[in-house]
């Protein structure tokens, strides 16, 4: 009998009776008198009886051989561990240095690591890469889209455009000329994974033949040429929501790459490139505007007229003996979001006349201090 992942499950120890640190002898003496008590001689027709009989060799055959028994017993000590992955063994030792750790082979690391970290930003789709078999979500691709200000403000349904690799429309994704069907393939019988004894473990493989994927494409699609897929400009709809910011990801869930033997589609990741404004700022939810006045407004007071956005205008006191870079806020006139309200954040600067003729000096002289800075040298 050869070692394999029966040793995770079974326990042949409770089979014979018997603990698991008991000697040799003891497991022989076990062994004996469960077999002669249920022997099939003794027990004709009795299926109870025959199974247990069969369940006590098949311990004997494992724990009664030394070496048998030592590996049966490491793979039990690390079982748990065997068994996170796939049970298709990812540690070295044991049967011999043959396979055991090529068989938790690269594909099915970075398959880890790439459902974990998202795969953003790829562009392409390799999608027969790693774990043959069952079904698979497409890889996640990644584009880019760039707002406006204004559109990253209010939010905005617009178009990413991408090259992937998407379903073929010809033959849907089979990849088999249309009117005929991929056949299963005769290797895998359709598993799409061989299996391989020969190791310490029950190992699983992709099938050379299919590629995992458990079909054969007997005719060809003329379009794809029997992949299923083809590289093609797509444009995929994007609703943008309000309020999003510059280097912002957002992840559309199905609109990556077709998914493997049936499995779902991966998703597109959009990162958002956000431009600026000529005349307003953002700080979060706010916007940010600077608005001149006069020497005048700053020093009698006045109500100005403030653009916003949406392109109408608001009117802001401006109280007398305003400074330079003082602001003011209107209210709700910032990004609106479901979940927040952001304001208008407008800072007045002072215009400071130049270029003046002589008159306008005298006249900006009768206005000015000559001890203005005095208070600072007391
Ligand atoms: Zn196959
Ligand atoms: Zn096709």
């Amino acid at each position: 009998m050869a070692p394999n992942s029966d040793w995770f499950e079974k326990d042949y120890y409770k089979a014979l009776g018997v603990k698991a640190d008991a000697s040799d002898k003891d497991i022989k003496k076990a062994y004996r008198k469960l077999a002669s008590q249920y022997h099939p001689d003794k027990n004709k027709g009795d299926a109870k009886s025959e199974e247990r009989f069969k369940e006590i060799s098949a311990a004997y055959d494992v724990v009664g051989d030394e070496a048998k028994r030592k590996e049966y017993d490491e793979v039990r000590r690390m079982g748990p561990m065997g068994r996170a992955f796939g049970g298709a063994g990812g540690f070295p030792g044991g049967g011999g240095n043959r396979g055991a750790s090529r068989s938790f082979d690269v594909g099915d690391l970075s398959d880890l690591l790439g459902g974990i970290f998202g795969g953003a930003g790829g562009g392409a789709s390799s999608n027969n890469r790693g774990r043959a078999g069952g079904p698979r979500k497409g890889s996640d691709l990644g584009a880019n889209l760039t707002l406006s200000f204004a559109d990253a403000v209010t939010g905005v349904t617009t178009s990413v455009h991408l090259t992937s690799d998407g379903a073929c429309t010809t033959c849907f994704g089979s990849g088999a000329a249309p009117g005929t069907q991929p056949d299963n393939c005769h290797r895998c019988g359709g598993r799409g994974v061989l299996d391989d004894n020969q190791g310490m473990f029950s190992l699983s493989q992709p099938c050379d033949l299919c590629g995992g994927r458990g079909k054969i494409v007997i005719n060809p699609c003329n379009t794809c040429s029997g992949s299923g897929l083809v590289r093609r400009p797509r444009q995929v709809k994007v609703r943008i929501p309000a309020g999003v910011k510059d280097g912002q990801k957002i992840r559309l869930a199905g609109k990556g790459a077709p998914g493997v033997n049936g499995g779902p589609k991966g998703d597109l990741v959009v990162e958002l490139q956000v431009g600026k404004h000529d005349v307003f700022g953002r700080r979060g939810n706010d916007l940010t505007i600077t608005v001149p006045i006069t020497v005048l407004e700053a020093a009698e007071g006045a109500d100005i007229k403030v653009p916003t956005l949406d392109g109408s205008a608001k009117t802001v006191r401006i109280p007398a003996g305003t400074p330079s870079g003082r602001t003011f806020r209107i209210k709700g006139a910032g990004v609106v979001t479901k979940k927040a309200t952001g304001n208008l954040l407008v800072t007045v600067e002072v215009a400071v006349p130049t270029d003046l003729t002589a008159q306008q000096a005298e006249a900006l002289a009768d206005l000015s201090d000559p001890n203005v800075r005095d208070h600072l040298f007391k």
